[in-house]
């Protein structure tokens, strides 16, 4: 392992190495120890490592590094601050940007954006500007003038790229944060738009916890041969997250379970996962009533308003976000000491991504996934992703009823070769107070539509 590594001995430039040096950072994690030499040595990499890991600074080291250097061999022109109040004088050139960051949410771009201008702090002519959709075209605009790095949802940044208030052509670094929510159906098209525009890039990276097979498909044609780091993945024990599955059975149980845990006192914050949007803000609305300090975030509300919430969140105003997978992927609140899957996810390794919003950087989290009993081939299918059952508790009071045998098909008399199910009763294949038990079965997803437009965005 690399990771006795120091920031300077990956050859970092000075204001890069003092950026991370005010972050707090004392070392490069695991995955910075092997991204930011793999970057900075060329090529196109496609990286996994846990959710919390660091990997958006194993990214935007190397690229701001390099962007370091092309300043050195071309000092940019000078350029005025942008003007206050979103103004861009009409003969503007258009932003040309010479590195892409492209991520599936807003929420996201906007944290990656905020972590790109800390590491910029004390680089001279190295501006980042943030391209997302539901945000005043005029500021943004405006932040892009002279912007060599853009962090951007891919919506707003074809947008802007179509009207020619951004240019790709000089982008030489592409990377795309989430890259297999990125390639998954809704975004594979923007993305190969995306790619087609920034025709002249030398690299590009892909970065996430988790990769399916189906998207290293994808992720090939985009890509020239792309070299692979793997460190600890999705089937990895995630040792800081402690996973506990409650068996409820129905929706009023599952709500006496949840108000249990929200009166934890160990709970700091929490990130409460529903299926829906209309789920989302139901919950919330009940959870207000019963005096918790909760709000909903999901994607179809205005922009500012998500703002607003993540932001009162970040800075402990509100206790609890009771939110969509919207939120499921990067946001990084360190205080978020617990996630609470009430709605379970709808792929497999969407779970991975929800339990990730704890146990950020090395510290400790908790993870509760409430699941009725009809549910149970989604808690296996997770389980099979996971590759790691999830330990069923219980709750003195809030015990589930245990499930009834169900009736043998036909009388299995002795000797008699028996049905299907062997005759027995259904929870011996492993269901409730049985976590991962049962036979494996095929698929490691399960399908149906998206219930939240978060992953449309632009
Ligand atoms: P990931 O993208 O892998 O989920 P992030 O990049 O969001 O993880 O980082 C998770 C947290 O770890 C952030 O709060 C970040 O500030 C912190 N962090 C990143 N690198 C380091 C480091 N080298 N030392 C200490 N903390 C770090
Ligand atoms: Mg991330």
């Amino acid at each position: 392992m690399t990771t006795t590594l120091s920031f300077e001995a990956l050859g970092l430039a000075a204001p890069l190495l003092q950026a991370v040096q005010a972050l707090g950072f004392e070392k490069p994690t695991p995955v910075q120890a092997e991204a930011i030499p793999a970057a900075l040595q060329g090529g196109d990499w496609m990286v996994s490592s846990q959710t919390g890991s660091g990997k958006t600074a194993a990214f935007l080291l190397p690229v701001l590094h390099s962007l370091h250097l092309e300043n050195e061999q071309n000092p940019p022109a000078r350029l005025p601050r942008p003007a206050k109040g979103g103004w861009v004088p009409r003969n503007a050139a258009p932003a040309a940007p010479r590195a892409v960051v492209l991520c599936p949410t807003r929420e996201l771009a906007q944290q990656v954006a905020a972590d790109a201008i800390d590491l910029v702090r004390g680089s001279r002519g190295l501006r980042v500007a943030t391209v997302v959709g539901g945000m005043p075209f005029g500021k943004q605009l405006a932040d892009l003038q002279g912007a060599s790095l853009v962090v951007a949802t891919p919506g707003r940044l074809l947008d802007l790229a179509e009207r020619k208030q951004i240019l790709l052509d000089a982008v030489q670094v592409l990377v795309v944060d989430e890259a297999d929510r990125m390639l998954d159906l809704g975004f594979a098209e923007d993305l190969e738009a995306i790619h087609t525009l920034c025709a002249q890039r030398r690299q590009t990276l892909m970065f996430s916890a988790t990769f399916a097979p189906r998207i290293m498909r994808l992720a090939a044609q985009v890509m020239r041969e792309p070299g692979r780091l793997e460190l600890a993945t999705a089937q990895d024990k995630h040792v800081n997250i402690s996973q506990t599955l409650h068996w409820a059975d129905n929706l009023s149980h599952k709500r006496a379970l949840l108000d249990h845990w929200l009166r934890d006192v160990a709970l700091e914050q929490a990130v409460v996962f529903t299926s829906t949007q209309a789920d989302a803000d139901m919950l919330a609305d009940t959870l207000q009533q019963t005096g918790h300090a909760a709000v909903a975030l999901h994607g179809a509300m205005p922009q500012s308003v998500r703002n607003r919430r993540l932001q009162n969140l970040r800075e402990g105003r509100i206790r609890i976000l009771v939110a969509t997978d919207v939120a499921a992927r990067g946001i990084d609140v360190p205080s978020i000491s617990h996630v609470i899957n009430f709605g379970l996810p709808m792929k497999a390794e969407d779970y991975v991504h929800r339990i990730g919003r704890t146990g950020r950087a090395g510290r400790s989290g908790t993870a509760i996934t409430l699941a009725e009993h009809r549910e149970r081939h989604k808690i296996r299918a997770i389980e099979q992703f996971t590759r790691q059952p999830i330990a069923a508790s219980t709750i003195a009071g809030l015990e589930p009823t245990p499930p009834k045998p169900r009736e043998p098909k036909f009388n299995a008399r002795p000797g008699q070769r028996p049905g299907r199910d062997g005759g027995r009763p259904n929870h011996h294949r492993g269901g409730p107070g049985r976590p991962g038990g049962g036979r494996p079965e095929g698929g490691r997803k399960f399908g149906g539509p998206r219930r939240d437009a978060g992953a449309q965005e632009g």
